[in-house]
């Protein structure tokens, strides 16, 4: 079993973190402190560092220095608030594998955790802004709907929904899925919430566009 350090001192974050990665079989612990941090890794206990550069005691880009400096090999993906590419650079420079950016979806840093620990690259989020399916377009950048000229504004749930179909066109996608996509881990498997937001897509996209495909879930549906 993999075990992952999460340094990060907002109980909240990390304790978001812990949840998600337990339930999908991960062990982990948590250091509020970047001294702490340190000495954690020293303990060779780890197979991956979650890194937040905002860190009291010691800031995240002097730990990766120290430890880099160190031939500490470990993987280390950075989390962190500032969006500043520079700090992005300085931290891929400084020895991390990879980067999150706050606000961030799980499903997206289990991705990119899978990944490390099984020392692969994901490229870093696409650069096509735009899916289209049949006379769908999803535009991802102003996070509309065009059908034809109609133009479909939605709401944020909504259109992550929405732009899940649209990355898996024609394939079914169960509600566990659509759940774990959309909502995150922290959902009650019992809830219809799945079903509630595709009627809305239907209704704002067509009827005919989602297909419910009996005991197993839905499929956008490809002409
Ligand atoms: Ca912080």
């Amino acid at each position: 079993m993999h075990r992952i350090l999460i340094a990060e001192d907002e109980p909240r974050i990390a304790s978001f973190l812990e949840k998600g990665l337990r339930a999908h079989g991960l062990t982990t612990a948590v250091a509020a402190d970047g001294n702490q941090v340190i000495l954690m890794v020293q303990t060779g206990e780890f197979d991956l560092l979650i890194l937040d550069l905002g860190l009291p005691g010691r800031d995240g880009l002097e730990i990766l220095e120290e430890l880099r400096g160190q031939g500490e090999r470990l993987p280390i993906i950075i989390l962190t608030a500032r969006d500043d590419i520079k700090d992005k650079i300085a931290g891929l420079e400084s020895g991390a594998d990879d980067y999150i950016t706050k606000p961030f979806r799980f499903e997206e840093l289990l991705a990119r955790v899978r990944a490390r620990l099984r020392n692969i690259t994901v490229s870093t989020v696409t650069h096509d802004t735009v899916i289209t399916v049949g006379n769908l377009v999803l535009d991802l950048r102003t996070r509309r709907i065009k059908v034809g000229d109609r133009t479909i504004d939605l709401p944020a749930r909504e259109f992550t929904l929405a732009e899940t179909f649209f990355r898996h066109p024609g394939q079914v996608l169960s509600r566990e899925q659509l759940l774990d996509r959309v909502w995150g881990f922290d959902y009650n498997p019992g809830s219809n919430i799945v079903d509630v937001y595709v009627g809305y897509l239907r209704k704002k996209l067509g009827s005919e566009l989602i297909e419910t495909v009996r005991g197993m879930g839905y499929r956008l549906v490809v002409d």
